[in-house]
């Protein structure tokens, strides 16, 4: 005996036909992102000791940090290569001074290859 005939289907598409989406549009949509989501890194490069730890610990090899100052006046920067991150929080863990965090931010993609190189 067949259960899903054509009258359960019509009731069914009748059904959906009034209910609220499962979807949401894109970008206008309004998305609810977990508090703990790791979405992109920020950086604070003013207690960065430049130290490696975040680099050495990364899985990917997706973040790099250089000082572009001098040993005694530092001026640290960080690179995040997003095609690269798995976002697994590692370095965040890994930073003694807690200089990196992840954030909300979900739209990273780029139609460049190079443009998945952000400065963070
Ligand atoms: S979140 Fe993970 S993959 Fe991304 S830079 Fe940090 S350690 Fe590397
Ligand atoms: S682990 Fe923290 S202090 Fe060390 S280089 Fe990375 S961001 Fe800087």
């Amino acid at each position: 005996m067949i259960k899903n005939g054509p009258g359960k289907i019509v009731s069914m598409a009748l059904k959906n036909l009034f209910m609220k989406p499962a979807t949401i549009e894109y970008p206008n949509g309004k998305l609810h992102i977990a508090d703990n989501y790791r979405g992109k890194l920020t950086y604070n490069a003013e207690n960065c000791t430049g130290c490696g730890l975040c680099v050495r610990n990364c899985p990917a090899g997706a973040i790099k940090i250089v000082n572009e100052g001098t040993k005694t006046d530092r001026k640290m920067k960080a690179s995040l290569n997003i095609g690269r991150c798995i976002f697994c929080g590692q370095c965040v863990d890994s930073c003694p001074r807690g200089c990196l965090s992840c954030t909300q931010n979900i739209t990273l993609s780029s139609l460049s290859k190079d443009e998945l190189e952000v400065q963070l």
